[in-house]
């Protein structure tokens, strides 16, 4: 099926080349994001596939549906970048990756938690500099810490399950009980328990319901010096407020692989440039703040699926089969 396929890497193009072999779909590549001002490349594409930070909001979708497009295809799980009930009266598909290795992401959310906790960003660029001075360096021991996990989904319950494999007492936060959750050892508790967290982990999707569900209000209630680790969407955070209590001490560490503004800065080369957000620029001014971005996914085996599953979706909606990865509302 002939596929625009928006907001395309190297990285991607190699792999759903080789992929693409076993599925003979005809692809044309875009770099650039999907769109108000894009729209129109993607006209006469029956099947259109994105990625997180394309615009597929109704105006969108309404330039896509007169196109010609019957099928968005997200190479991604979070799926709030898409207007799902504008697509459906448009009459346009929406698929996504409903599942792939959640491991990526619950292991880079530890690796955010140990890289912030005993400072190794700092200690890689002292080290390189000829500096092996311990001091500003020390962090907190793992075990007998509580954890808070927000959203015990896929990800959530693979993150719970490695604090408690450090030892940690993990609290689990949701909408949902999952038995899994439980089995492992995690325990529900009701939202006052957030009190008790010494770290903060965000799992939960972005909805209209979570949007700034990390706010001043909420971290005004945490115990002093909470570490906060976002690896989900960068709206679950009200990133003034997380800047005033860094600011006060009352968050003693962020580390964030997703931002609300990223749209216009992440998967981009901005280096050589002069980046206008101050709000970012004043984020990775703090000692306790890392930044990295939106990487969590980013390992062969993720990537691999979340393009192989993209290529099937395409596939069943080209020779009209059940689409097993629909978005329905
Ligand atoms: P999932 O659907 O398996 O789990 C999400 C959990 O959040 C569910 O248990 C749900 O009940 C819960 N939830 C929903 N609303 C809630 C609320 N108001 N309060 C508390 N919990 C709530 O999803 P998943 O596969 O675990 O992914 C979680 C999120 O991770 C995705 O929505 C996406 O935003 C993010 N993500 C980020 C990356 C990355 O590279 N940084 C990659 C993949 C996914």
């Amino acid at each position: 099926m002939r596929t625009a396929i928006f907001s395309t890497k190297k990285y991607e193009r190699m792999m759903l080349d080789e992929l693409n072999a076993s599925h003979d779909h005809e692809f044309v590549y875009f770099e650039t994001a999907l769109g108000p001002g894009t729209a129109s490349l993607a006209a006469g594409f029956p099947a259109v596939s994105v990625f997180v930070n394309d615009s597929v909001d109704a105006h969108v979708l309404s330039h896509l549906a007169t196109g010609g497009t019957k099928l968005v295809a997200t190479r991604s799980t979070g799926f709030n970048h898409i207007d799902l009930k504008a697509a459906r009266e448009l009459g346009v598909r929406v698929v996504r990756v409903t599942h792939y290795s959640p491991n990526s992401v619950a292991e880079f959310a530890v690796g955010l938690l140990l890289a912030l906790n005993r400072k190794i960003h700092k200690a890689y660029n002292r080290t390189r500099e000829g500096n092996f001075e311990l001091d500003g360096l020390m962090g907190f021991d793992l075990v007998g810490r509580t954890v808070a996990v927000i959203g015990t989904g896929n990800i959530g319950t693979i993150f719970a399950r490695i604090m408690i494999g450090f030892g940690c007492t993990v609290l689990g936060f949701d909408v949902h009980r999952s038995p899994e959750f439980e089995r492992i050892g995690g325990r529900y508790v009701e939202a006052e328990g957030i009190e008790e967290a010494d770290i903060i982990s965000l799992h939960c999707p972005l909805t209209p319901d979570t949007h700034h569900i990390v706010n001043a209000r909420a971290l005004a209630r945490v115990k002093r010096g909470t570490v906060l680790i976002n690896t989900s969407r960068g709206g679950l955070v009200d990133t003034e407020a997380a800047i005033e209590a860094l600011k006060t001490g009352q968050l003693g560490g962020l580390a964030i692989d997703v931002y609300e503004q990223e749209a216009n800065l992440f998967f981009k080369d901005l280096s050589s440039t002069v980046i206008p957000d101050d709000v970012i620029q004043r984020l990775v001014s703090f000692p306790n703040v890392i930044l990295t971005g939106h990487q969590a996914f980013f390992t062969r085996e993720a990537l691999g699926t979340i393009l192989e599953t993209t290529l099937a979706s395409i596939s069943d909606f080209a020779a009209g089969r059940p689409l097993t990865n629909e978005i329905k509302m």
